[in-house]
């Protein structure tokens, strides 16, 4: 960190981007910075404001400041702002797309095509959701009874490094559009594209205040962010062990907070499946170089194909092209950061030294890539098997039958996702029913319902985003109760 020059923009991929953060309409600098690198070479191309209490305060007051207005604007008027904003996302994909390339190693391609627009149209759907979010009426014992949705208030969206613009998107987008405005504090690893979506708030013509993004480190910034006394709900994606600190601090206050805290998703593949679908998904699970909290990285496969399987699984990793995220024909991207690849090379070299089976990978290549890792554990005791390693790291067992298959995908104590791969109705609903996640993929992979729940069970997770279930989180519901023939 460094306390040195003003440096209030910086040049990333050709695209000017603000470093300081975004508080109540205005770029509010900080005396101390730090440096973001890209992971694509290592060099540093940015130095970001780093925040701490006298930021954070300024930001949630200026959130607090906005929300008598912003709740004052009713659904429809904000969902205008949100389609606004939906738009001008869409009309900036390739300048989102390349600093988001830059700042985390995304796939260029795939950041163009797909995910960008996914998060615009994550704006379009609670814009549209908010609208059409009834407050109930009904009638009884002598009473008119209705359900009335208050926005709760200031929010703080607290986001990892991964996927950043889009995931920060599954929480801002609900928020906003259910009358909250926002506090976001993206991860410093790959802070720069939320402030793009700072400057898109403004273009769209959002009111000061209503979105704010504060820069900085978890420990400082963050932890000041999560335990001010004006917030009134907080949401965060990371690790469980930030979700306990935050859980502490919300506690404090009693604001409730939802945490979506990463998993070890099982990716079940039985006899009856179609073997080359579930091996190419299986090598699949590498893209973004397994940086995916939703990944399958559990191999769980029926004993009676494990070499017909090993061998398609094999064949479509070596299809797999390490590189340069901006090339298009690139599949596996760097790891976001030295100590990110340290990190995962350290599980590897633990699991090597405790006598799992090194199936393939298990090298450092040039930069910060790595080898698609796959393991064959010792038991599923390992630490390979019950640890999230977040890299391209994937583990390979076998099983007898169904019953067999389940009690391994519930051994772990996370529970985000599953996969199975079966061509049996009867098996998809059984084995779907009784794995333990927040969401269960037959035969497909990653595309959920934008109105869909979307959370986590055990360590990987407290609430659920998604759909309606998200505008809940963020709105107090008030019953009101009108005695009959008292008003006219
Ligand atoms: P990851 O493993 O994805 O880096 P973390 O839980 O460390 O997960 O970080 C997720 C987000 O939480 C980041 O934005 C980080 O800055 C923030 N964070 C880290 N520590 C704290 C904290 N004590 N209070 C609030 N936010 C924090």
């Amino acid at each position: 960190m460094s306390g040195g020059a003003h440096t209030a923009v910086a040049t990333v991929a050709g695209h000017e981007v603000c470093t300081d953060h975004w508080i109540g309409g205005e770029r509010v600098p900080s005396p101390e910075r730090f440096d973001v690198i890209t992971p694509i070479d290592g060099s540093v191309i940015a130095e970001v404001a780093a925040g701490g209490e006298r930021e954070a305060d300024l930001a949630v007051r200026a959130a607090h400041e906005a929300a008598a207005g912003w709740a004052g604007l009713g659904a429809a008027g904000r969902a205008a702002l949100l389609h606004r904003l939906a738009d001008l996302i869409d009309a900036n994909v390739e300048r989102l797309a390349a600093v988001e390339c830059a700042d985390m190693a995304m796939l260029l391609e795939s950041l163009r095509l797909r995910v960008i627009h996914r998060a615009a149209a994550n704006f379009r759907n609670y814009a549209d959701l908010a609208v059409a979010y009834e407050e109930r009426d009904w009638h009884s014992k002598g009473t008119w009874n209705r359900v009335q949705r208050m926005p709760a208030g200031p929010a703080a969206v607290i986001t990892p490094w991964n996927a950043p613009f889009m995931l920060s998107t599954w929480k801002v987008a609900p928020a906003l559009a259910a009358g909250c405005p926002v506090v976001l504090k993206p991860a410093e690893w790959s802070p720069l594209s939320c402030s793009l979506l700072a400057e898109l708030t403004r273009a769209a013509g959002f009111p000061p205040g209503v979105f704010n993004v504060l820069q900085g480190v978890g420990e400082q910034v963050g932890a000041a962010l999560v335990g001010h006394p004006l917030l009134r709900r907080i949401s965060f994606t990371g690790s469980p062990e930030t979700a306990r600190h935050i859980g502490v601090a919300a506690a404090r206050n009693l604001v409730p907070f939802t945490g979506e805290l990463g998993g070890k998703g099982p990716l079940i593949v039985f006899d009856d499946a179609d073997l080359d679908a579930a091996a190419a998904k299986a090598a699949g699970q590498y893209d973004d170089a397994g940086q995916v909290c939703l990944a399958g990285t559990r191999l769980l496969v029926q004993e009676s194909i494990r070499e017909p399987f090993l061998e398609r699984f094999h064949a479509a990793v070596d299809r797999h092209v390490l590189g340069d995220p901006r090339e298009p024909e690139t599949t596996v991207s760097p790891l976001i950061h030295p100590d990110h690849l340290e990190r995962v090379d350290g599980f590897v070299q633990r699991a090597i030294a405790a006598g799992d089976t090194l199936v393939r990978g298990g090298r450092r290549l040039e930069g910060l890539l790595y080898e698609p890792t796959l393991f064959e554990p010792r038991s599923n005791d390992a630490e390979i098997v019950q640890r999230e390693v977040f890299g391209p790291v994937l583990t390979f067992q076998t099983f007898a039958d169904e019953e067999e298959a389940v009690a391994l995908a519930n051994s772990t104590q996370y529970g985000l996702s599953g996969i199975v791969y079966t061509g049996s109705m009867g098996r998809a609903d059984r084995v779907g029913r009784a794995v333990r996640a927040g969401i269960v993929w037959v035969n497909t992979f990653l595309v959920r319902d934008l109105t869909a729940p979307f959370g986590g069970v055990g360590i990987s997770g407290i609430g659920r985003e998604g759909g309606n279930y998200a505008l809940d989180f963020y709105s107090d519901l008030k019953t009101l109760q009108v005695l009959d023939g008292s008003v006219r």
